[in-house]
């Protein structure tokens, strides 16, 4: 390390949506790289490319990837049908994140993946999701809080990589999503879920790549939540070395 920061490639997208005061805001908030930046990371966006030579330019640059919330993932990428209850999907999006994904662990290229990210790192590995959690719990996980304001609990396991983060065997996050992984390959092992037995962390089973998915916003609950600061600096500094 030459003593500059690490630098983050966020993958970047533009499909607008509403906030809760109705504004428009992209899936790529500022919150996630202001986020970075705060916990001693550089940050750059990385916006989809067909060009092979600017995806490989992308891992070139960067000493880690951070995959935003965003969509629905496409069912097609686990050879499912749409289900009644599929939210929006971008295929285009998907595609390339999935590729980013999997270009990361070949290059062994640290991963945090953050709500739709860690629903990638599942896909992109080979594991599949829930279309839909309606039928598989009733704990609520589209809170009605405010997006800064914690609701549920996620007990994390023993002698895994986010407790170690966390620096504790439990937290109370937000939760803004209704899908969910279901089945992970050997690729990732589920090491942190909620009351109702939903996986809420993801992490590499192969101690040589860094990868880890929360299913939660630490971003939004940034200021007011050391976990949520000990999870993006733990992360920026597992990256360089
Ligand atoms: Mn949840």
């Amino acid at each position: 390390m030459s003593g500059k920061r690490p630098l983050v490639g966020m993958a970047y997208c533009d499909t607008a949506v509403r906030d809760n005061e109705m504004r428009m805001r992209t899936y790529c908030t500022r919150k996630y790289f202001g986020a970075l930046q705060r916990c001693g990371a550089d940050v750059i966006l990385l916006p989809p490319t067909e060009d092979a030579r600017t995806f490989e330019r992308y891992l070139d640059l960067v000493d880690g990837v951070l995959l935003p919330g965003g969509e629905d993932i496409d069912p097609r990428w686990m050879r499912e049908e749409p289900s009644s209850r599929l939210g929006g999907v971008n295929p285009l999006r998907d595609a390339y994140e999935l590729e980013l994904t999997r270009r990361c662990r070949q290059l062994r290229i640290p991963v945090l993946g953050i709500c739709r990210g860690l629903q990638v790192l599942v896909v992109a590995l080979g594991g599949s999701l829930h279309q839909d959690i309606a039928g598989v719990t009733q704990m609520q996980h589209s809170q009605q809080a405010p997006r800064w304001a914690t609701s549920h609990r996620v007990s994390f396991d023993e002698d895994s990589l986010i407790r170690h983060w966390a620096g504790c065997p439990e937290a109370f996050t937000n939760s803004f999503h209704h899908q969910a992984a279901n089945r992970l390959s050997a690729a990732l092992k589920a090491t942190g879920r909620t009351a109702d037995g939903l996986v809420e962390v993801v992490e590499s089973a192969d101690p040589a790549w860094v990868a880890i998915g929360v299913q939660w916003h630490p971003e939004e609950t940034l200021s007011g939540d050391e976990v949520s600061r000990n999870l993006f600096t733990s992360f920026v500094r597992t990256l360089g070395k």
